[in-house]
Formats: C-alpha cells, structure tokens, sequence
C-alpha cells in the first residue's frame, strides 16, 4: 500500500478498516524521516519504534505518527528546545498536549528542528544545525518552528506541534507551504512546553489541510487546572463548522501591512486571494491597524524581559550544563531582558511596552467592530536565503513584523498557502479572527481550500521527496 501524501483522515481510515497497521504507518514515517533527514535536518531526534503503548484503539488518531518541536517534555524522550544547555535532558512527565494526543491514540516519531529557546525566525539558531527548506535547501526553512514546517512539507510526519511566540508557527508554515495556526492565548494548555515568553506563548498544530488542523485542534484545546491561563470556555467541535459559507462575510484588509519592504508578488497573491473571497460573496474593505509600525520594538521588548526571567532557572547548578553553553541569540535576549527589566529602566522600556501592548488590542477591537474576519501576508517576503540575515539581528526580527501584533493582542491567526513565487517558494496568507474564533477562521480557511484546491502547493511540494 503507497502512502504518501495520505491525509490524517485517509490514513485514520486506512488503519480502521485493517488495509494497514499502525505498525505499518508508523514503520513507513521512521523510514522516510530517516532517509531524508540528513538531508533537511527538520529532526533532532528520531524513534526506531513507538514509545508509548498505543491502547487507545478506538482514539481518533489511533496510530497515527508525529512529531513535536523539541521544546515539548515528553517523558522518557530527550528534550533539548535546540539548545546545548539541556541538551542531555530527558523529561520525567509529559505535556498535557502530548498526553492528550497520545490518549487519542497517536505516536511520537520525533522530536523537530528548532531555533534553541523558540528565539528565531529560521532555525538557523538552532544549536544543532539550520534545517533546510524542502523546497530549495539554500534557502530557510522559517522559525522558530521550522524543523516541523519541512518535515510536513516533505511528508516526513503527517502533523506537527509547533509553538508560536511571535510567528514560529505561521512563519515557517508559510515558507514551506503548509498550514499552521496560532491559537487564541489559552485555548491550548502550555503545561510542560518550556517557556519563552510566558505571556505570549501558544502551542498549536501543523498540518497539510485545514481538515487536518481542525481534528488536531478538537482533540488539544479545552481547560487543563496545570495551567492557570487556560480557558474554560466549553469545547468545540471543529470540524462540525468547515461547511458554513462563506457569503456576506466582511473581511479586513490592514493597509499598513502593504507598506514599504513588501514583496510585489506576496502583494499580488494576496489580492488574488482576497477575489477569491469576493467571488465566494464576501465583501473585502481596506481597515487601518494605526499602531503597526510599533509591534516590533513592543514585541522584542517583552519577549526579551520574559526570555530572561524564564532561562534563569538554567543556572548550570541544578540541572543542565554550564551558562556558558548558551548561545549567541540567546546571550543576546538575556541581555537585552535584564537591561528592561532592571531598576529604572523597567518603566521606560518594560512598562511602556505593556502599554503599547493595550493598545494594540484597542486597535484589532476596533476593527473587529467593523469586519468580520482580517486578511494579511504572514510575512512581507516569501524564504530567504540561509545566511542572508543571520549576522544582522534586526533584520531578523523585522520578519516577524506581520505576525507578532496577533501574539500581543492573544488572538488567532490560521496560516495557509496561497501560491508559489517566481523562484517556486511557498506564499502564506494569514486569517485572523478575533479571540476563541477559531471555528470562524477554520471554516474560512477551508472553504478557500476547497476552492483553491492550495492542497496542489503542498502536493508539488512533497514531488521530490516521493521515492
Ligand atoms: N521570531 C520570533 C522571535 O524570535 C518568534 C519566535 C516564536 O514565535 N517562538 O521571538
């Protein structure tokens, strides 16, 4: 039985009507993992066989492999967030998101490529080596969740946990042609996730159709009492809501992610996308989000205090190597983060910043009054080239000018593609709705699969790495 390219709903089928076993599914993905990569470098660690007992034969996803990005605790599995400080780190208890999968019968493949800490937008901070984008391996797979986004793209693993702080879901999803969604703050449990930025971080799934994402999401959202941030509202099918239409929507497009640095052709295909939209009886109209130019300054202000306090608890005595271990990125946030958060500049950078933080969301409140849904690239350019911006932190950090005012606001935001460049690299769009509306952007974003058929970027995608 050829399996590749299988969907999460032709596989599930698949392993319950007995045509293959979840030994075979599984045995097939270690392979393919295996073979490719040395090549892509999407894993850092890869498993010979099931760790866990799969009993949960009636679970959705029984039998189903993946694989998380490194910054998850799964017990008994090394877990290392990219980073030589804990790099012999292996975790005595699980995340609740990888316990809820497992109970629904899914299997760990491995653990993903990342940059160390979740600091990055192209895994090239990762301290175990850069992955490499499926599509053409000079260029950058995105970050900080890239090993997930090129092993989907390649078809190594048929879904993904990544992690999204600032972008590190939407960022390489869009840059490998995949779907990635960041959550609303809270829907999905953080507990066991090793933290970045504790007020910004989100755990959601990667996937190759928003069919996929929407049976993920059903089984890990929902309250957790190991994490006080998670929400109590009632849980939610999903996929019971992707056939709503999609006529009479309003949809927002913000000018001010249209200005200066946007690649002309992630302008084109937006716009393109956007007729789609319009063909399908909604109505698009040009919305203002005035405070954008600020999201960078606020979001690396609060990441950096946040990222110091969080990675003092690495102090090479309790457990983990040496301080000395930690790399150039990371000294770089630790700086910067005791430098906002010390006495008498804690109201100048760190405060000011939450403020600022107010009235980001001040500004999406606003335009929700008015419209529905938002619509924007996920970055002003498709991947760029493995070294282009590792040397210049800033230019680093200005990728993520599209997709850090949602983690500031706690809203979320589904990644899909919407077509190929000149170059043939992955364009990503992103959908953003307002808090706990994921149903909305999920309905939104598959009813524009089914149109598209952008499943056929995924599929070209995948060409190379069939045999
Ligand atoms: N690139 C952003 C950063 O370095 C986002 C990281 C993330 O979402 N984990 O902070």
């Amino acid at each position: 039985m050829d399996l590749f390219g299988k969907s999460l709903i032709e596989l599930q089928e698949l392993i319950k009507t007995k045509k293959v076993s979840s030994k075979e599914v599984f045995d097939y993905f270690a392979k393919r993992s295996k073979k490719y990569n040395p090549k892509l470098n999407a894993f850092h660690t890869l498993l010979d066989k099931p760790v866990t007992e799969s009993s949960a034969t009636g679970g959705s996803l029984y039998g189903i492999p993946f694989s998380m990005k490194d910054t998850y605790n799964t017990k008994g599995v090394q877990t290392t967030a990219s980073s030589r400080v804990i790099d012999d780190y292996i975790p005595p208890y699980n995340a609740t998101v990888y316990e809820r999968l497992v109970k629904a019968g899914a299997v760990l493949l491995g653990k993903s490529n990342c940059d160390a800490w979740g600091h990055g937008s192209s895994t090239e901070n990762s301290d175990f080596g850069v992955t490499k984008n499926p599509w053409n391996n000079d260029y950058v797979a995105g970050g900080s969740s890239g090993g997930s986004a090129a092993a989907l793209s390649a078809y190594l693993s048929p879904f993904e946990i990544g992690e999204d702080t600032g972008g590190s879901i939407r960022l390489p999803a869009a840059f490998c042609g995949v779907v990635g969604l960041k959550v609303t703050y809270g829907l999905v449990s953080r507990y066991g996730c090793i933290a970045y930025a504790s007020s910004l971080d989100t755990v959601g799934p990667m996937t190759t159709s928003v069919h996929d994402m929407a049976a993920i999401l059903e089984i890990i959202a929902g309250n957790d009492p190991y994490d006080a941030t998670s929400t109590f509202t009632k849980s939610f099918s999903y996929l019971n809501t992707l056939d709503r239409k999609v006529s009479g929507l309003k949809i927002g497009v913000p000018k001010e992610y249209f200005g200066e640095g946007i690649d002309p052709e992630v302008e084109r295909k937006t716009k393109e996308a956007l007729g789609i939209f319009e063909k399908l009886g909604a109505t698009v109209k040009e919305i203002s989000l005035p405070h954008t130019k600020y999201a960078i300054a606020a979001y690396y202000l609060l990441v950096t205090s946040e990222t110091s306090s969080n990675l003092a608890r690495y102090d090479g005595i309790r457990f983990g190597n040496d301080r000395n271990f930690f790399a150039a990125e990371a000294k770089r946030r630790l700086m910067l983060g005791g430098y906002t958060l010390s006495a008498g500049y804690y109201d100048q950078y760190y405060k000011k910043a939450q403020k600022v933080r107010t009235i980001f969301r001040e500004d999406f409140d606003d335009a929700f009054k008015d419209v529905d849904l938002i619509i924007a690239p996920v970055s002003p350019t498709p991947a760029f080239k493995i070294g282009e911006k590792i040397n210049n932190p800033l230019q680093m950090y200005l990728s993520d000018i599209h997709t850090v005012p949602v983690n500031l606001t706690g809203i979320p935001s589904l990644s899909v593609p919407i077509g190929l460049s000149k170059e043939g690299l992955p364009i990503g769009m992103q959908i953003m709705g307002n808090h706990f509306q994921e149903d909305k952007i999920l309905n939104v974003g598959y009813q524009f699969e089914q149109e598209t058929n952008f499943f056929d970027v995924i599929k070209k995608g995948r060409e190379k790495y069939k045999d």
